[in-house]
């Protein structure tokens, strides 16, 4: 069957096979939440790509999506998504830096809803034609300086940010329930890490999953 009929479901480079190749390695890399392992084998990540990109889809790599931006590497995003879920089902999610999508839709899939900022229109615009080819209706698109959140649905249960602060934006803490928690990277190019970070009766705890690399959180909507 060629791709063109089945465009979903895939085949070659994009097939079943492939992508649970892609698990295998995850796996080996210490991704152990099967839930998380499952959505990553059911999302046809090819689709959030540019064609030309489709055969590398499950390679475990970042790639571009334009405008300098880049879909986070599968790792990334299934650590980060692990990290977000830990000992927790999470109602309400809010991401920054929508991007390509594909983490939206990895939380839309695990979650109840997922509300998800982006600071570049055109992005923004081929994400909702995306998210609505592929019938996933509880992801919320906004454009905007996802620095300041997104007030009018807050509270969330759990955020996550796919773009490197300089430091953690107060806007985003105010915006955590009590017992929710955060996912993000933080520091200056090269010297980035994840961090945990949850918000408890007496104030927040973090505590750090390691050194990863991000694009950077900008300021302002282009
Ligand atoms: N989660 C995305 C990753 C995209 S890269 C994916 O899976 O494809 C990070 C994204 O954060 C980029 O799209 C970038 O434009 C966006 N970004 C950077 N600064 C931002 C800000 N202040 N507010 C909202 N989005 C921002």
């Amino acid at each position: 069957m060629s791709a063109n009929l089945d465009p979903i479901h895939g085949n070659g480079m994009t097939s079943l096979r492939t992508r649970q190749r892609l698990v295998k390695r995850l796996r080996a890399a210490g991704i152990c939440d099967e839930r998380v392992l499952d959505v990553i084998l059911t999302l046809p990540r090819h689709l959030f790509v540019d064609e030309a990109l489709a055969s590398h889809a499950y390679d475990d790599i970042a790639l571009p999506i334009g405008f300098g931006q880049t879909i986070s590497q599968p790792y990334i995003v299934a650590r980060m998504t692990e990290a977000l879920l830990a000992g927790m089902q999470p109602q309400k999610v809010l991401e920054i830096g929508t991007g390509s999508a594909y983490q939206s839709a990895v939380l839309a899939m695990l979650v109840g809803q997922v509300y998800s900022v982006e600071r570049i229109g055109k992005l923004l615009e081929r994400a909702r034609e995306r998210l609505w080819s592929l019938a996933l209706t509880n992801i919320y698109l906004h454009l905007g300086d996802g620095r300041l959140g997104w007030p009018a649905h807050a509270p969330y249960d759990g955020i996550l940010v796919t773009a490197a602060a300089a430091e953690i934006p107060a806007e985003l803490l105010q915006q955590l329930t009590a017992g929710g928690r955060l996912v993000i990277p933080v520091g200056p190019p090269q010297a980035q890490e994840l961090l945990q970070v949850e918000r408890k009766s007496f104030g927040f705890m973090e505590r750090s999953l390691g050194p990863v690399s991000f694009v950077p959180l900008m300021a302002g909507v282009s």
